[in-house]
């Protein structure tokens, strides 16, 4: 199962695909968590992308489409994966759909979360709050006001792209965490 959860920043993408690592065996390959190792670990990546971060920008798509298609070569993904933040644009859509053609292969499902913005500003508050001293460089009102924007202008055009595709499930991400799970599970007959 090659699966792509969409949805803007708080929408639950990590918590569900945790969920799905664990009862299925599909792994979780969030570019936000490899791009926040390598900030942790100074790379060259991580010096790149730190600030891009910090201020809720996107990194650039070369980094990121060289990050997953290195990850997607590897023996512990045959199961299937699950990839959240990313694609974040169009063109790493295109880029997306380039390397698995490439490997004679396709994504299986895209799944989106929909979520008013109206509670993400309280639900990542409530982040920062849990994490408070290991908190999210970005987890800030004014680096996640920058957050939604660039959803809103850069990754929802990929819900109108994967549904021309046929590939698009959408499900309530407003509902709580165990009737998102069922609904997720549901859109993909598992
Ligand atoms: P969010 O909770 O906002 O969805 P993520 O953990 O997915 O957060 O991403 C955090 C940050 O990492 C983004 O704001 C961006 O700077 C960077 N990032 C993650 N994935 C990508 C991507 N696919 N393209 C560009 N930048 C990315």
């Amino acid at each position: 199962m090659k699966l792509i959860l969409l949805g803007p920043p708080g929408a639950g993408k990590g918590t569900q695909a945790k969920r799905l690592e664990d009862k299925y065996g599909f792994v979780q390959l969030s570019t936000g968590d490899m791009l926040r190792a390598a900030v942790a670990a100074g790379t060259e990546v991580g010096k790149k992308a730190e600030a891009i971060m910090a201020r809720g920008e996107l990194v650039p798509n070369d980094v990121v489409v060289g990050i997953i298609a290195e990850r997607i070569e590897q023996p512990d993904v045959a199961k299937g994966y699950i990839l959240d933040g990313f694609p974040r644009n169009v063109a790493q859509a295109e880029a997306l759909d380039e390397m698995l053609k490439g490997k004679g292969t396709e994504l299986d499902a895209v799944v989106e979360l929909k979520v008013d913005d109206s509670i993400l500003l309280a639900r990542i508050e409530g982040r920062a709050a849990e994490t408070a001293g290991g908190a999210r460089a970005d987890d800030n009102a004014e680096a996640l006001a920058k957050r939604l924007t660039v959803y809103h202008e850069q990754t929802a055009p990929l819900i109108a792209y994967y549904k021309g595709k046929g590939k698009l499930k959408t499900v309530d991400g407003m509902k709580d965490m165990d009737e998102v799970t069922r609904q997720i599970e549901a859109a993909l007959g598992l």
